[in-house]
């Protein structure tokens, strides 16, 4: 048996949000799938430790977010590797709220679905919930946001025949290692920069700024790891 097979699935990257009384969460998942389309339902899969899956089973209702390839990394940084029990995922953040009072992102977002939950599915680690669309937007017009995308292109780990890609010895031969973030895994690739940060590419790990922060999760430098 090879799990990678798993890996040749292709997936889409989404915020689930839910509420429970007059808070707000919301978490990253790839796993949104639209079940039958009269009337149309949608299921989501989230995990039960997550507090996105305790504000859904009290609400019974989720919106999801469906985020555009231009969304930043710290957007997904934000909602994917902080947690909602110790900060407020939407201070800060561009998003309105829709009839059931969950909310839904309006930044770098082409749509959202909100849906009322009609079946829930215990699938050991996650919960499958189901649930029939009461609400939808068309935000803009975009690209969606892939998994594959996110993985290959936004992480900075660019292959060999992409365009970006320079080789690994830099400007006066300064070694140009890649280094790992030890919280999220962010790995940051010098010949990639971190063009979000302000960072171009070419820069070595060893160059950036002392205040330099992962741009997925927010740790400093010290949290990082040369790859390999
Ligand atoms: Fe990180």
């Amino acid at each position: 048996m090879n799990l990678k097979a798993l890996h040749k699935i292709s997936y889409g990257l989404y915020v689930v949000a839910s509420r429970k009384g007059e808070r707000f969460n919301g978490q990253i998942a790839n796993t949104v799938f639209q079940i039958s389309g009269d009337p149309p339902t949608v299921a989501v899969s989230i995990n039960k430790q997550n507090l996105t899956n305790e504000f859904i089973k009290d609400s019974k209702v989720f919106v999801v977010s469906v985020l555009a390839r231009e969304a930043p990394l710290s957007l997904i940084g934000q909602f994917g590797f902080k947690s909602g029990r110790e900060t407020d995922k939407f201070a800060g953040m561009e998003y309105g709220t829709t009839l059931s009072g969950v909310p839904y992102l309006t930044g770098p977002v082409l749509a959202y679905l909100e849906a009322r939950v009609v079946e829930e599915v215990d699938a050991g680690t996650h919960t499958i919930f189901i649930g029939e669309i009461t609400g939808a937007e068309v935000l803009k017009e975009g690209t969606p946001m892939t998994y594959a995308y996110y993985q290959q292109i936004k992480r900075g780990s660019v292959p060999k025949t992409a365009p970006a890609f320079t080789p690994k010895t830099g400007e006066r031969g300064l070694q140009m290692d890649k280094y790992v973030c030890n919280v999220c895994g962010y790995v940051y690739d010098p010949a990639a920069g971190d063009p979000e940060g302000g960072v171009p590419p070419g820069t070595p790990f060893e160059k950036l700024a002392d205040e330099w922060v992962c741009p997925v999760c927010g740790v400093g430098k010290d949290e990082f790891t040369k790859e390999g």
